[in-house]
């Protein structure tokens, strides 16, 4: 392997900032961990770093502008490094590198390797040709595994991003939704197979992790090589994972309705680790089939009254588009009828944002920006209607609450409900990284207010090593 240190035997630095989704945080951990084997450590500040990575996201508007305004920042920044002897490598990852490839080293000189989603395990090698001087693009859909090539984070890595992490189980998408991108810069979709996925989470629960959110762009439509030389669904894939000492919480996020099979439906009624959270696009019958969903608000619907039989007590989240090409007042108010008759504990909503290259983005019937303006005000205020109401019914009951963070105040924790609600506590910190019943005293704007159900010293927390077995 290329030693990157430096001629002082000084570690170099490494800045990695992210944009956009979990798979992103995923993916600059992961190029984090990668390059910590080649002697990098990671500096939160950016004035420090010898490599600058941008992560970047393509899914939403001005994505590509914010990338080339931070690109004049860093410009500066690492003029000022020059001027003090000091080269600061600067590239960019992730979806708008796989979009716009050549074009940024065009519009920004200052960058010197541009690199995509697939290509992140041969980071190493990619830095070593860009320090030699000359401009680096690598936009390839390789052929081998790039998760065969990852080096895993080390146990003190892990511990230092705290009790939950992320996963990536599958990657890309094949449905290819007539408003997305992520087909095109994600590529086609690939499964992890199961054996390095236990392995993964054995390692991760070993050092302490409790919540394992499994990550993928469409994660229901999983189907990786397992260890019996079958197809695993994600379905079976939870059940083994659900068995894993010290795995307390699994999620998984984001899902299509049409990848809700029976399976994953009945995992969410035997599976006590499996938290409540279910991510599902919506919108009108025509809206949808413009979309190229494939499903109706008649068989989302159906999904929906499946699950809650299978668990009763499931809190579900969605994502909503407002203002696709063509949608009318009556379209959006089958949007809110929607919103009306499921009642969400939480929901992400976007306006439409043509995404070049997608077949939406060339329609001839876009919707004016503030009618989108005016219809995202609308729904964000009826989900927070239901998110409110949602809450209201957790006030005085108990709960089970992870530790997440110290909290603003002296002697108060940071933790999240099952239903993912940042809660507040008074609690030592000896419960960072535990569970522990929370009694809900009080309703916040944005979060929940609550208090140890037992004394500290009866909850009986031990070092997570010990408690592994749990
Ligand atoms: N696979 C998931 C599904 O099918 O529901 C969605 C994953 S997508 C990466 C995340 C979310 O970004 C989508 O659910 C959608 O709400 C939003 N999104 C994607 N493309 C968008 C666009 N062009 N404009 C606005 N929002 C968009
Ligand atoms: Fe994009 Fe999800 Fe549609 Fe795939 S299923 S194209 S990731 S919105």
């Amino acid at each position: 392997m290329t030693n990157q240190r430096d001629g002082t035997g000084m570690s170099r630095k490494l800045h990695v900032k992210s944009y956009g989704c979990q798979m992103n945080v995923y993916d600059s951990q992961r190029m984090a961990d990668m390059l910590a084997s080649e002697g990098f450590s990671e500096t939160v500040e950016p004035q420090e770093a010898d490599v600058l990575i941008l992560n970047t996201c393509h899914i939403r508007e001005k994505a590509v502008e914010k990338v080339y305004s931070e690109l004049g920042r860093i410009r500066r920044l690492k003029s000022r490094a020059a001027r003090e002897g000091r080269h600061v490598l600067v590239a960019v990852a992730g979806c708008v590198a796989q979009a716009e490839g050549e074009e940024i080293i065009r519009r920004a000189p200052t960058v010197d390797l541009v690199f995509g989603p697939q290509s992140y395990h041969r980071l190493p090698e990619l830095i070593a040709r860009a320090s030699g001087g000359s401009k680096v693009v690598d936009t390839e859909f390789p052929v081998e595994d790039k998760f065969d090539h990852l080096a895993p984070a080390s146990r003190e890595a892990t511990k230092a991003r705290g009790a939950n992490a992320f996963v990536t189980v599958q990657e890309g998408c094949d449905k290819f939704c007539t408003f997305c991108v992520v087909p095109y810069t994600r590529g086609a979709e690939m499964s992890r197979p199961v054996a390095k996925l236990i392995a993964e989470v054995e390692r991760l629960a070993d050092a302490g992790v409790r919540e394992i959110r499994l990550i993928g762009q469409n994660v229901n439509a999983y189907h990786g090589e397992g260890p019996d030389g079958r197809t695993w669904s994600l379905a079976r894939l939870l059940h083994r994972l659900a068995d894993i000492p010290g795995v307390a919480r699994l999620r998984y996020t984001t899902s299509h309705p049409r990848d809700m099979d029976d399976d994953l439906i009945a995992a969410h009624r035997d599976l006590a680790a499996l938290m409540p959270q279910l991510p599902v696009q919506s919108g009108s019958d025509r809206i949808l089939a413009a979309m190229n969903r494939r499903h109706t608000s008649a068989d989302y619907r159906s999904v929906i009254d499946r699950l809650r039989a299978a668990r009763p007590d499931i809190a579900l989240t969605s994502d909503f588009i407002v203002g696709f090409p063509g949608e009318t007042e009556s379209d959006f108010a089958d949007t809110l009828a929607l919103v009306d008759a499921v009642g969400y504990a939480g929901a992400f909503s976007f306006k439409y944002s043509p995404r070049p290259g997608t077949p939406a983005a060339d329609r001839a019937d876009q919707v004016a920006e503030d009618a989108k303006a005016d219809r995202l005000a609308r729904l964000q205020q009826a989900i927070d209607r239901d998110a409110a109401a949602f809450n209201k019914t957790l006030l005085g009951r108990t709960i089970d609450v992870l530790f997440e963070k110290a909290g603003r105040r002296s002697g108060q924790l940071i933790g999240r409900s099952p239903y993912l609600q940042p809660v507040q506590v008074m609690a030592p910190t000896s419960f960072l990284g535990e569970i522990a019943p929370v009694r809900i005293t009080a309703l916040g704007t944005n979060s929940l207010f609550g208090m140890l159900a037992k004394a500290p010293h009866l909850h009986g927390i031990v070092p997570p090593t010990a408690s592994a077995g749990l």
